[in-house]
């Protein structure tokens, strides 16, 4: 499925009325794959007398479609309470290199890949939202991960100007075409590649997170090229205010 966002001014009733029966429609049409197999695994688990091999294999489906569907529905939430209410940042001076280290620590157990970090400075702090901004690192450094091979190498760097704090993600992965980069901070696009290797996802990640980035004020972006490697940044301005809500 690949259904390209529209942007809709909410403040506008009727739009905002066609805004969300198309994110029903679209949501419903979502949920209803992984639901499918879940259903149809559970029946032949309870009808027939399965091998435990088999058994075993089936109830690792459900799981997985499962989780798939807890993702689902996490992400559905998430762009649903900004795109419909604005959102409130709790701000608070964070620490941007904890962050990025505390995000890699969760990656480093479960995944082969070489993590490289490059911190320009030592002090890396600015007034945020601890959480989200947490959300928008996970995201990149999950993705980076997720359409790149086991063993290839992402170096995550913080940089600097007077201005602003600039947060980079760069893989070595399958990489976006570039008349597709555009659409990528759409909800629910997913470029053809990802979609071509079979690669699991919503297509909401970056919609989200270009949401909350706007809402410091700061910007998202990427540099690609196909079959070699995505740097996926956002910026965080030390001064905030001025900044778009929602
Ligand atoms: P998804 O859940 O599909 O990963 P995202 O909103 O996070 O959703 O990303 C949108 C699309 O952008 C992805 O489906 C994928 O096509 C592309 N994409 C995101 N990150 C990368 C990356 N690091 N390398 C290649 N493609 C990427």
């Amino acid at each position: 499925l690949r259904v390209v966002g529209v942007h809709v001014d909410i403040s506008d009733k009727k739009e905002l009325d066609n805004m969300k029966s198309e994110l029903i429609s679209t949501v419903s049409h979502e949920i209803r794959t992984p639901l499918s197999s879940v259903l149809g695994f559970t029946e032949l688990l309870i009808e027939r007398d399965l091998p435990e091999e088999k058994r075993n294999q089936y109830l690792e489906l459900i799981h997985r479609e499962s989780n798939r569907l807890k993702n689902l529905i996490n992400d559905f939430l998430d762009i649903q309470r900004i795109e419909t209410g604005g959102q409130k940042l709790d701000l608070a001076e964070i620490n941007l290199d904890s962050i990025v280290n505390e995000v890699i620590e969760l990656y480093e157990i479960h995944d082969d890949h070489q993590f490289e970090v490059e911190f320009e400075t030592e002090e890396n702090r600015v007034i945020a939202d601890y959480n989200k901004i947490k959300q928008v690192v996970t995201n990149l450094v999950s993705n980076s991960v997720k359409y790149s091979n086991k063993g290839s190498k992402i170096l995550i760097s913080i940089n600097s100007n007077q201005e602003r704090f600039k947060i980079e993600v760069k893989d070595q992965g399958i990489g976006i075409a570039k008349e597709e980069q555009k659409n990528l901070f759409e909800r629910f696009y997913r470029s053809r590649s990802s979609t071509k290797n079979q690669i699991e996802g919503t297509g909401l990640g970056l919609a989200i997170s270009k949401k909350i980035v706007a809402a410091h004020g700061g910007e998202i972006g990427v540099e690609s090229e196909l079959n070699e490697g995505s740097i996926f940044y956002f910026t965080i301005p030390k001064q905030i205010g001025g900044g778009e809500d929602g």
